[in-house]
């Protein structure tokens, strides 16, 4: 591990341009730009950071991070889902809950879900003490759509039942499920892809805030 002392003895005008300035001499914990939680570490290895915030009533499963974490890692790709306090993007854990749906008149238990779906940087997802909640949610995060939704590139067919992008919402009665963790390396390279746009277009954003946010004269 290398730390750049000189820095500072630069310009802070032109030391915001620097490649070292990213970590601003938070090197040694790895942190690069505050509440870009999802992010590439490297080709096949993608790190996100979450803020848990446990609404159970009672402790979460110990290794529920690590089991959906795998459950992501497919087709190549591997995912560490970190609990990070300082996380910008939080993980509710909270219980399922049930509603009685006024047309069908049968009742629907919502598991877990998202908003603003897309948003991995300091979003939020919602899910229950399980693996597979969590890891179907963590998708929807990252852009992933249903296999039931018109933009999916899958097929709302039988193959594709144990997809974890399915649910218990499918509009097909007979291929509901919200068991299935399958993901196609389609899906794998879509989230991939959109984690590392929505990264590098946010770490634009901020560079140009940093730049319009440093003094004219530092000395
Ligand atoms: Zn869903």
């Amino acid at each position: 591990m290398v730390r750049f002392f000189n820095v500072d003895s630069l310009s802070k005008k032109y030391a915001y341009q620097s490649h070292y300035n990213f970590s601003e001499n938070r090197v040694v914990d790895g942190r690069e730009l505050e509440g870009l939680e999802a992010k590439l570490i490297n080709e096949n290895t993608i790190e996100w950071r979450v803020k848990v915030d446990n609404k159970l009533g009672y402790d979460y499963s110990k290794t529920l991070l690590k089991d959906a974490a795998d459950i992501l890692s497919q087709n190549g790709m591997k995912y560490n889902i970190i609990n990070d306090p300082e996380a910008k993007f939080t993980l509710e854990l909270s219980r399922p809950t049930m509603r009685i749906d006024p047309v069908t008149k049968e009742p629907v238990v919502t598991n877990g879900y998202t908003m603003n779906d897309g948003n991995t940087y300091d979003g939020k997802a919602v899910s229950k003490d399980n693996p597979r909640t969590l890891a179907h949610e963590l998708g929807h995060k990252a852009s992933l759509p249903h296999i039931f939704d018109e933009k999916s590139k899958l097929t709302n067919t039988e193959e594709n039942k144990n997809n974890l992008m399915n649910s218990g919402d499918n509009n097909k009665k007979e291929l509901r499920s919200s068991n299935g963790t399958e993901l196609v390396p389609a899906q794998t390279n879509d989230m991939k892809s959109h984690i590392q746009k929505v990264y590098e277009n946010k770490t634009k954003e901020k560079e140009i805030e940093s730049k319009n946010n440093i003094p004219n004269d530092i000395n």
